[in-house]
């Protein structure tokens, strides 16, 4: 099993001592190579879970597994953006892809091709000597995501990625984000308060109640020719971009 949360519940103590429970009880497993989109209303402890999956929080109670091995702090396996991603301003696009790799100690060479794969497979051919300023927001995001995949982690987590971008764009990046990420067969995690986002782009949605969130509803995504790619199967009009 790629990530496996069991009865896992996360506390806070805020500045005056008050103690206040973001995730109650929560217990699921995401498969190998599974779309999992976690919804729910604001403030229900969605990023809680993403945070750590990513091992940026320890659980309170419970236990937070990826590959059966319990996530003891930030690490290489679990890959995540956010919704408003910081590209470094100063670094073009592949260099900003390439950040991770030169971080991991890989040869100049060897980043520049990761980087450059990533930025074809994520659409952006022709911009990598372009600077983030230079770029519109959707593709921003998907720098982001080339950046987020050229590390090649096991996990993808994103949390609302798009909640920053007008409805066209949103539409436009769902569908592409849901075809490159199907491409690479990654195991991902997607946090968003849309459903609608996460019927078109996951194979299975766990629900969250309100504050202490817990696991209400589970809906089994069964899209007709869930393979196709997102792009071509729900919006054929729509066309490159
Ligand atoms: P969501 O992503 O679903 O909007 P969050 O996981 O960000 O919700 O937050 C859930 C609850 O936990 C909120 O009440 C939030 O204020 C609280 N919370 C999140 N992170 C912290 C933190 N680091 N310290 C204190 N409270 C936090
Ligand atoms: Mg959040």
């Amino acid at each position: 099993m790629a990530l496996e949360f069991h009865s896992v519940t996360k506390r806070f103590t805020d500045n005056s001592g008050t103690s206040l429970t973001a995730v109650q009880d929560v217990s699921f497993d995401v498969q190998e190579g599974e779309f999992v989109s976690v919804v729910g209303p604001s403030g229900c402890g969605k990023s809680t879970i993403l945070s750590m999956t990513a091992g940026l929080y320890q659980p309170s109670e419970g236990k937070v597994l990826v590959s059966g091995e319990p996530v003891e702090g930030p690490n290489s396996h679990v890959g995540f953006m956010l919704q408003k991603d910081l590209l470094l301003p100063w670094r073009n696009i592949v260099t900003n892809i390439e950040f991770g790799l030169e971080a991991r100690g890989m040869g100049r060479a060897d980043r520049r091709e990761r980087a450059m794969a990533e930025l074809r497979h994520c659409q952006l051919d022709g911009f990598e000597n372009h600077y983030p300023h230079q770029l519109s927001g959707g593709m921003r995001q998907r720098a982001a995501l080339a950046r987020t995949l050229a590390i090649d982690p096991e996990i993808i987590l994103l949390d609302e990625p798009f909640s920053a971008l007008d409805a066209q764009t949103k539409l436009l990046l769902q569908n592409s984000f849901a075809g490159t990420i199907a491409e690479t067969g990654k195991t991902t995690l997607l946090i968003t308060h849309d459903l609608g986002e996460a019927v078109l782009m996951s194979d299975r949605i766990l629900v969250l109640s309100e504050r202490p969130g817990s696991i209400v509803a589970e809906i089994k995504v069964d899209l007709p020719h869930r393979d196709q790619p997102l792009k071509r199967r729900v919006m054929p009009e729509v066309g490159e971009y």
